[in-house]
């Protein structure tokens, strides 16, 4: 699709709109190799006040996806071919530049992985928080510091205003998270986007912030979507999951059902090489293989040369998302109900 080309204006939300859909999503990246098709159709939404968690392994596509409804892709040798990405009723994909960066920071902000290069080392954490005010809303320096100390409370960092004065690297992994949230929180967005925001911290720690995480979008009835590889931390968290494979999703559901009775062989392979305190001593069963280039996804269905479950027909027929498993379920597998059936 030409990006270029003028779109008719979008119709105006209906009040039962999601707050943002993206429907048929699809990105290219043009390398020296050849193109790699890193988002192929993705369609999700998310509604307020709810979490989405978007899982797959690394290069599955659930970054640059965040990415491109973020509006932050590398353009080139990232591009847009199709699709549609609507936020409060708006297809952003047609919104001027400044339009979009003037809702971004302000209706939807990112959370990174890495907050210690994603915060000014030489300025401290409380100046940082109060710019956003002072950029933004106009604050005074004095109404900006005040605003930063809240929010520094808000996130649960002890004693909030003897510690604004402190630079990152004088707080630990997990606090240095607690002031990425509250950056993102600063302007009150109705979507936050947490890409990996708990992977470089240790488990304990990763608990205490996806619990603030989860709290705060409650709070505040947001919409959450986490983007992660490890489907253990997203249990207690997300309302719903959708699973991403060579540049699709593959599976999608309720969180409580998706764990309960998985209805694609990936995503019965992710739940099975999550350790289990029950089974002490025995082998992880890790899915065989790597996940495919980008550049050269199998034919079929991009899995079957790691599925347990491969028959002649994968190798041939790309699985549509089958609707039908169940409510608010959908599954890229030619055997969903097979699979179903074995539990
Ligand atoms: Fe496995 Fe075939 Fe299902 Fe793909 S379509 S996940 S290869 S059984």
């Amino acid at each position: 699709m030409n990006r270029t080309q003028p779109r008719p204006p979008s119709p105006p939300p209906s009040p039962e709109a999601p707050l943002l859909a993206v429907r048929d999503l699809r990105v290219e990246f043009r390398t020296r190799d050849g193109v790699a098709q890193a988002v192929n159709g993705v369609s999700f939404g998310v509604s307020a006040g709810e979490t989405l968690a978007v899982l797959g392994e690394s290069g599955s596509g659930k970054s640059v996806t965040a990415q491109a409804v973020m509006g932050i892709l590398d353009t080139p040798p990232g591009r847009i071919t199709g699709g549609e990405i609507r936020f409060e009723g708006r297809d952003l994909l047609t919104l001027p530049a400044e339009e979009r960066r003037k809702i971004r920071g302000a209706r939807m902000a990112m959370i990174f992985q890495d907050a210690l290069s994603s915060l000014n080392p030489v300025l401290s954490v409380g100046y940082q928080l109060g710019e956003m005010f002072r950029v933004h809303r106009g604050a005074s320096r004095k109404e900006a510091r005040a605003k930063a100390v809240e929010l520094m409370d808000r996130v649960r960092i002890p004693a909030a205003r003897a510690r604004a004065g402190d630079y990152p690297h004088q707080f630990s992994g997990g606090m240095r998270q607690r002031i990425m949230i509250a950056m993102a929180l600063a302007l009150e967005p109705r979507l936050i986007i947490a890409d990996e925001p708990t992977t470089a911290l240790d488990v304990t720690v990763q608990a205490q912030v996806m619990e603030l995480l989860a709290d705060l979008r409650r709070e505040y009835r947001m919409g959450l979507i986490l983007i992660t590889h490890d489907l253990g931390v997203v249990a207690d968290v997300a309302d719903e999951i959708a699973v991403m494979y060579a540049g699709r999703i593959v599976e999608t559901a309720p969180v409580g059902e998706l764990y309960r009775a998985p209805a694609h062989p990936y995503t019965k392979g992710l739940l099975d090489s999550i350790p289990r305190l029950d089974q002490k001593g025995q082998r992880l069963n890790a899915i065989k293989g790597l996940p495919p280039s980008l550049l050269s996804v199998p034919p079929g269905c991009g899995f079957h040369p790691r599925c347990p479950m491969a028959r002649p027909v994968c190798r041939t027929d790309e699985p549509p998302l089958y609707g039908e498993v169940g409510p608010g379920r959908a599954s890229a597998c030619h055997f969903w109900k097979e699979l179903l059936d074995e539990r």
